[in-house]
């Protein structure tokens, strides 16, 4: 029988950017250092505006802005770095993959993956995974999902 591990599951919804941030802010706020948290949605769903909440809420005043043509961008918040990676329309991540690979692993780095797909090989289970889905009136539906060790990290986004 495969190995299958507890998940925590959260849906709500958010009307616009400054809630989805805000919301981001929360969850941002419980962060201690070695959390992965993969984003998912089309373009233009709020990936990278969930990011800019989050990072603030992790104790950072960098501006956090799109990396789409750097593939990856350092935030620093004090004694931790947030590592912002954007795999959009690559084919293969290439040297990229050195670097998520070991950020992946350092403790003080919290990692936000846009764009995943070409590195789900490398991305560990234990994982706070978002989708984000636009809805016909222009709100977002988010879907959480961590593993129970990661299950603080929605609580705080829900209080
Ligand atoms: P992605 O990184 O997924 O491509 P962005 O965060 O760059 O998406 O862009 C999201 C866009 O949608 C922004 O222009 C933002 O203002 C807008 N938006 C509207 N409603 C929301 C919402 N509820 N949450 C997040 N972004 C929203
Ligand atoms: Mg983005």
């Amino acid at each position: 029988m495969a190995y299958m591990s507890t998940v925590v599951t959260w849906q709500t919804s958010t009307i616009n950017s400054e809630e989805t941030e805000r919301l981001a802010e929360k969850l941002g706020s419980a962060c201690r250092g070695g959390e992965i948290i993969e984003l998912m949605s089309d373009l233009g769903g709020g990936k990278t505006t969930f990011t800019r909440g989050l990072v603030r809420g992790i104790g950072s005043k960098d501006a956090v802005a799109s990396p789409t043509f750097t593939i990856s961008k350092v935030y620093d918040a004090g004694m931790l770095t947030v590592h912002h990676f954007d795999f959009y329309r690559l084919d293969e991540p290439g040297i990229m993959s050195e670097e998520l690979a070991e950020v992946l692993v350092d403790p003080q780095a919290i990692v936000v993956i846009e764009w995943g797909d070409i590195v789900q090989h490398i991305l560990p289970e234990k994982r706070l995974t978002l989708k984000i889905a636009q809805q016909p009136d222009g709100s977002r539906a988010l879907t959480f999902t961590a593993p129970e060790s990661l299950a603080h990290l929605i609580e705080k986004a829900q209080n």
